[in-house]
């Protein structure tokens, strides 16, 4: 087994606030079952110390960016974890990256060198034998792993980076720099510094041994200027390095057949069961109570990245042409004034739930009839991979994870029985409103309708294909090291 330690902000179900806590939850046991044995370090956080059981201390730091820390190992939903307890970086309610007032933490930048720099120390070993043959990190807030142990004077593990959103990216100003206790080599133009700032995902970027990205159409994207988000250059500078590797789900947790937060369960030969929870969604959204009408889900935090404002200006027509929209979503507060607004104006066709809940999530997977995800760019994106095995038709713009997770229903795709669902391009309100209106005759079409449920559901987007990937890119590190 190849020993990895993963690092990571979130993990479902203890903290998660988008697909990266999905992926750290998930991934550890399909590596498992593909030849990987994964530790998972993560912040100390209120809910991840309150989740932590069996824990005894590994390491103390005396001082670890302004503050006493130990590290403790034990377990937590089931996976072996290690908890960097440091009250003075991590012991604060809500949510993991913003104060009450929704702005960054002001300490972020020490507060994420600090789980890098904990991970670090985790990953060379505190014992003989205790050490890991890979560290894994995931997104800016664990790259400073990477940066800390390229400058480890020792043997150190092999590293990989995974990229799952590039447009965060843990910069700020230089001043910031003398507090990582880095050699002055890490301030480079091939290391953290990133036109005069600091900028910790470069960092990870430019000392990881391997860099991944969640799908590989994103990986291709984010080595152009359009979608490099400023660090193309440093990706086609690390292009031998970058793979795509798309993310599954957990399809335990997501399993229509078996999911404890949905009425009527349902699979893949027994669809008529969806319909109760159609009914229960309707009736939960305040929409009208008719099995004929079509309906479309959307869960989704509602920023720029996800095109959400596209559909807004849709609305007042999707609801004269008889259409529903149930949507669960939060973010920027105009946009959520907009939907709320929408759903008064269109009562019993558009319903909408500001705020953030898990179990109305599943209900929208398993009761929509078409699932819409209208990203401006998505690296890779779950909730189109949950529509798929809910039988719930994904409607997506053709970008990143998108544009790899969907075959859209074109004529060759319908005449040849394999379509799952609908692509639209360019990511705009013409695009969008040409996609609903294909998607309205293709469910007034039910046995083309019922074949792409069946084909969606029949898609492998679980684990077992991305983790056997995930296990050679560690192995193809251990063997060019020897
Ligand atoms: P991102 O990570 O960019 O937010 P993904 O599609 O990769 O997008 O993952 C989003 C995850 O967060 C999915 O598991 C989705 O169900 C969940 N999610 C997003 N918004 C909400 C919400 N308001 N309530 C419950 N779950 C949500």
């Amino acid at each position: 087994m190849v020993r990895v330690l993963s690092v990571a902000s979130e993990m479902f179900p203890l903290v998660k606030t988008g697909g990266l806590g999905d992926v750290a939850g998930a991934l550890p046991a399909a590596l498992a079952a593909a030849g990987a044995a994964t530790t998972t370090i993560l912040p100390g956080y209120p809910a991840t110390m309150a989740a932590l059981s069996d824990s005894s201390p590994v390491h103390e730091f005396a001082d670890l960016f302004g503050g006493a820390a130990t590290v403790l190992r034990g377990s937590a939903a089931g996976l072996d974890v290690m908890v960097v307890d440091a009250p003075h970086l991590y012991a604060r309610a809500g949510n993991p990256y913003l104060g009450a007032d929704g702005k960054e933490w002001a300490d972020n930048g020490l507060r994420f060198a600090g789980l890098g720099a904990a991970a670090a120390a985790m990953a060379v070993g505190v014992g003989p034998g205790d050490g890991f043959d890979i560290l894994h990190a995931h997104d800016w807030q664990a790259a400073m792993a990477v940066v800390y142990l390229n400058f480890h004077p020792g043997e150190r593990p092999g590293t990989v980076l995974t990229i799952h959103n590039l447009a965060f990216q843990g910069r700020y100003p230089a001043a910031l720099f003398p507090r990582l206790g880095l050699p002055d080599a890490a301030f480079s133009l091939n290391g953290l510094e990133y036109h005069g700032d600091v900028n910790f995902l470069k960092g990870g970027l430019s000392y990881a041994d391997r860099i991944a990205t969640v799908s590989p159409t994103y990986a291709r994207e984010i080595m152009g200027e359009e979608n490099g988000m400023g660090l193309d250059g440093v990706l086609r500078y690390r292009a031998d390095a970058v793979s795509g590797i798309m993310n599954g789900i957990d399809d335990t947790i997501w399993n229509p057949a078996a999911d404890p937060l949905i009425p009527g369960r349902f699979g893949r030969g027994k669809l008529a069961k969806r319909a109760l929870n159609k009914t229960e969604l309707q009736r939960r959204m305040g929409l009208e109570e008719n099995p004929d009408a079509l309906l479309i889900g959307v869960v989704s935090r509602m920023t720029t990245q996800k095109g959400l404002d596209m559909l807004v200006d849709l609305l007042d027509d999707l609801a004269s042409d008889g259409i529903q929209l149930a949507l669960l979503g939060s973010g920027d507060p105009d946009l959520e004034d907009a939907f709320v607004t929408a759903a008064e104006w269109n009562q019993g066709s558009v319903g909408c739930v500001i705020g953030y809940d898990e179990a109305l999530a599943h209900l929208i997977e398993a009761g929509s009839d078409a699932f819409l995800a209208p990203s401006r760019f998505e690296p890779c994106g779950l909730t189109q991979l949950y529509a798929l095995r809910y039988g719930s038709v994904p409607v997506v713009s053709r970008v990143g994870g998108l544009a790899d997770s969907v075959i859209d229903a074109n004529e060759a795709a319908l005449a040849a029985g394999v379509a799952t669902g609908l692509q639209f391009w360019p990511a705009t309100p013409s695009a969008l409103q040409a996609a609903l209106r294909r998607l309205m005759a293709l469910w007034l079409d039910k046995p083309a309708w019922t074949r792409m449920q069946r084909n969606g559901m029949a898609a492998d987007v679980s684990w077992r294909g991305p983790a056997s990937r995930y296990v050679a890119l560690y192995r193809s590190i251990l063997a060019e090291r020897g």
